[in-house]
């Protein structure tokens, strides 16, 4: 057979998506790839995102990152979940926290069940109660997952908030030390093969021509690669996610440090609140049709915990996702695929799925349209379970303070979602499908958070007489409460191992 192999990759853009892209190729091709990464100081990158999701530890692991160097390099801080405060009504607030809720495995019924005829009753406190990672991270406490069998203490599901600038930055070291070469300065030109279409070179502002047989497009929001050259499309999704801009402010440090990510509901969108060790990162995610950038900018500043470091960055967006993230030789990779505004942390996640699924359909010079599918079915669908996990968000909420709250009320949801609502609504139930991002225990923690409760519990949760049920449900409890107890501080925990 001949030897179609892909000898040369070619990624535009060097923000986190391009040098996610080209530390993993390098290490898992180790100079079998030629890899070139093209970016520009002059256009800089997006500049945020901070907050993730437990799975980026597989990617750092699969580089051989040493977790306590990698926060130390990142200015980064654990996290254990997100609160969501003021989003089911001003005044409440609940986590969405990572790892399982409940005690040990109860077979097959999951353990909410019994909470929830408990909770029914009022002999249930709220479920953040019974979970675990949510119990230690309203304690400001925390520690990794122990070797401890039988005990909470082996169930800490953790991820990290840090500088996307610093992360970028220690990955390209990672990158150039394994052979990938970059390349400094704006790409003008993108050169079509006449016979199909089929990218063949970019053209730098120095005139340099750079040619390649699968081209990466990390070139953020603007699609440089997959849009502006290829014009594959957008799939525009504000009438679910209305939300269209953002402000950006870093702030000082100040109080404890929280091992959680905290968004707070405001009159037209909400506020993310990031702690990392040198700065608490914030910003407003909110939509234009409800508030003006000036007044935008007001309440942002107005709600911070220190000073302002700097002036609030805009940023304006459009939720959705390209109709091809693969398209012909491109791949479009980060920002160039689509976007979900930062509620559940998911971009960087996205980043890290699509290389693996990449690395899984990694073409030879055929490019066979099979593989080409596939990835797109398979990234599509990650794309809609997710846009309907943060829709719910909007959705399920009591809040009719202002214009937006009202929009988002009362708009119409996805099919998916609504049957999803329905099947958790009438008997607890949570279906979750094939490579679906969100678990079980993330959509029951948003449903109940933004209150949907179920008329009824599984039948077998009658197999226990209340007085078990109450007994197993509040030991639980304490044995949480308990744990939670013995571990460190989020602060401590840091200054020993991981302090930048
Ligand atoms: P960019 O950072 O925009 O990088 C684009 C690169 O392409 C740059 O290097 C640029 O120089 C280069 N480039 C562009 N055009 C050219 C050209 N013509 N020639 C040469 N080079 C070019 N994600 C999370 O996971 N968690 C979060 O908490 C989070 N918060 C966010 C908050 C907001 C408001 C926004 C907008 C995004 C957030 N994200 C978050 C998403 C996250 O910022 C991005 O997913 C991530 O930074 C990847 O961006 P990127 O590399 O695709 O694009």
């Amino acid at each position: 057979m001949d030897d179609r192999r892909i000898r040369k990759t070619v990624i535009v853009g060097g923000g986190t998506a391009g040098w996610m892209t080209a530390a993993a190729l390098s290490r898992l091709f180790e100079r079998q790839l030629e890899i070139v990464l093209i970016e520009s100081d002059e256009i800089g990158t997006v500049g945020v995102g901070e907050a993730t999701i437990p799975q980026i530890r597989l990617y750092n692991a699969m580089l051989g990152l040493d977790e306590n160097e990698f926060v130390r390099r990142t200015q980064g801080t654990f996290k254990l979940g997100i609160e969501f405060v003021d989003w089911l009504r001003p005044g409440h607030r609940y986590m969405h926290a990572f790892g399982g809720v409940g005690g040990r495995d109860l077979g097959l019924v999951p353990f909410h069940h019994y909470w929830l005829k408990l909770h029914r009753r009022g002999h249930a406190g709220p479920l953040d109660d019974y979970t675990f990672n949510a119990v230690a991270a309203r304690r400001g406490r925390f520690m990794r997952g122990a070797d401890v069998s039988d005990s909470p203490l082996s169930n800490v599901f953790h991820a990290f908030h840090f500088d996307a600038g610093l992360y970028a930055r220690y990955l390209r070291g990672h990158a150039e030390a394994r052979g990938v070469r970059r390349c400094e300065g704006r790409v003008v030109d993108v050169a079509l093969r006449a016979e199909d279409g089929f990218i063949e070179a970019v053209t730098m502002d120095d005139g340099t021509r750079i040619e390649g047989e699968l081209f990466i497009d990390c070139s953020g929001f603007r699609g440089l690669l997959i849009e502006q050259a290829l014009k594959t499309g957008y799939e525009d999704w504000s009438r679910w996610l209305p939300c269209n801009r953002a402000l950006a402010v870093p702030c000082a440090s100040g109080g404890e440090l929280t091992p959680y990510t905290r968004s707070t509901a405001r009159a037209a969108g909400w506020q993310w609140r990031i702690p990392l060790q040198h700065r608490i990162g914030n910003g407003y995610v909110y939509c234009s049709d409800h508030i003006g950038d000036d007044e935008a900018a007001s309440v942002l500043l107005a709600n911070l915990d220190g000073e302002a470091l700097a002036d609030p960055r805009p940023l304006r967006f459009v939720t959705g996702m390209r109709r091809r993230f693969w398209h012909r030789n491109c791949v479009a990779i980060g920002l160039s695929s689509g976007f979900l505004e930062p509620l559940e942390s998911t971009s960087i996640h996205f980043i890290q799925s699509s290389i693996a699924k990449l690395v899984q359909f990694f073409p030879d010079r055929r490019f066979a349209p099979a593989d080409i599918d596939a990835y797109n079915r398979l990234t599509r669908f990650e794309f809609e379970r997710s846009r309907d996990f943060l829709v719910l968000h909007y959705k399920a909420t009591e809040r009719d303070d202002s214009e937006f709250w009202r929009r988002c009320r009362g708009m119409q949801i996805p099919e998916t979602l609504a049957d999803k609502i329905e099947l958790f609504r009438s008997g607890g139930r949570i279906l979750r499908e094939r490579e679906e991002l969100f678990t079980e225990v993330s959509w029951l923690q948003v449903m109940v958070g933004q209150g949907i409760l179920p008329a009824a519990w599984h039948p077998m949760v009658e197999l226990l007489s209340d007085e078990e049920c109450e007994r197993m449900v509040e030991g639980v409890r304490r044995v949480l409460e308990n744990a939670a107890g013995v571990m460190p501080t989020h602060a401590d925990f840091i200054a020993r191992h991981c302090a930048a």
